[in-house]
């Protein structure tokens, strides 16, 4: 634990250095309140600090208000030192952040008693600080797991929506346009039954690598369940959507997935919705993108179709897309 001393006296520093020492402290000695605040600022953390209340150029009071105002010092053990005992200077030295304050000349046994208060007191600020650090690093994994889907690294459903939402406020906004992709692979479950579980996860992970190579760093990409995928497209009209699902059927013809058990190769249907004036929510988007996939499926699958109000008499119990 590092202790720094703040004093103009030397026989001063020298006593209290000795002290501090003796209960184990890394002591650093300053002769005025301007290096001082150098020692403190020099990127280690400092424990304990005590300082005399007069000397030239910053004083004490001044030292005590800005380690109170500097957020990386906010755990530091003040302790005020000084030749005055009035009640008045007490108030004043607390009110500029010292936790304590001590009366000159130096009475051995009180300093160590203080001191040891000190030194407890830094102890438990450093050990809520270390759990604090702890909860947090818990919290953000915490966060990063349920955001992220652990077979493709793709976003999780939740993150989806989440993001998707926020992109969908953001195009409201501002009147741009955007539009949603619904992707099913094609015959799945026939995928598992011919070549086994583990090779149709093999082949969900390459499709998932397939459409983050295909698609743009901003573009939303997530795995919503299963073997479908959304992919919300900012500023992006229905028209150049559909040249992005054409890429991806594309690019999902010419995935070959070595497997243990077989090269797999695999075809997906997608559809395509754009956001429209009336919408209130991602989901609106994504439902009619079910519906266009729905047609693709009849449609005989490996291809796309647009969610088109007047062409599509679909049948909504027949949709596989349902929110939870
Ligand atoms: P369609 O063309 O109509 O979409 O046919 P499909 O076989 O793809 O559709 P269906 O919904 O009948 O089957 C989806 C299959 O996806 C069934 C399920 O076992 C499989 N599946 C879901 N999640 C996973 C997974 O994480 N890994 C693997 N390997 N398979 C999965
Ligand atoms: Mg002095
Ligand atoms: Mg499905
Ligand atoms: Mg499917």
């Amino acid at each position: 634990m590092r202790a720094v001393i703040a004093d103009d006296d030397r026989v001063t520093t020298t006593v209290l250095a000795r002290a501090l020492q003796q209960q184990g402290l890394d002591v650093e000695i300053a002769n005025d309140g301007a290096s001082a605040w150098q020692l403190l600022n020099s990127g280690r953390p400092t424990s304990l600090a005590i300082m005399d209340w007069e000397m030239p150029g910053l004083d004490g009071i001044e030292l005590c208000r800005r380690i109170r105002n500097e957020p990386s010092l906010v755990d530091t053990y003040l302790i005020l030192l000084t030749g005055r005992g009035s009640r008045l200077d007490l108030v004043t030295g607390l009110e500029a952040g010292a936790d304590d304050y001590m009366v000159k000349p130096i009475h051995h046994d009180e300093l160590r008693a203080r001191v040891k208060t000190g030194v407890r007191i830094a102890k438990l600020q450093a050990d809520r600080a270390e759990r604090i650090r702890e909860l947090q690093a818990a919290r953000d994994e915490l966060n990063q797991l349920v955001s992220t889907d652990a077979l493709t690294r793709l976003h999780s459903r939740r993150e989806w929506f989440r993001l998707a939402n926020i992109e969908f406020s953001r195009s409201r906004r501002y009147e741009r346009t955007l539009s949603a992709i619904f992707l099913d692979l094609d015959f799945f479950k026939q995928i598992n039954d011919t070549y086994g579980h583990e090779s149709g996860d093999q082949v969900l992970q390459r499709f998932a690598d397939m459409l983050r190579f295909v698609c743009r760093e901003c573009d939303i990409i997530g795995r919503l369940g299963g073997e479908e995928f959304a992919i919300l497209v900012p500023e992006t009209s229905l028209t150049a959507a559909e040249v992005l699902a054409g890429r991806i059927a594309e690019s999902c013809r010419n995935l070959s997935v070595p497997t243990p058990n077989g090269t797999v190769t695999c075809r997906c249907s997608i559809g395509i919705s754009e956001a429209m004036r009336e919408d209130g929510d991602i989901e609106t988007v994504l439902r009619r993108a079910d519906v266009a996939l729905y047609d693709a499926k009849r449609n005989g699958r490996d291809g796309w179709k647009c969610y088109n109000p007047v062409d599509l008499r679909h049948d909504e119990s027949q949709m596989s897309f349902h929110l939870v």
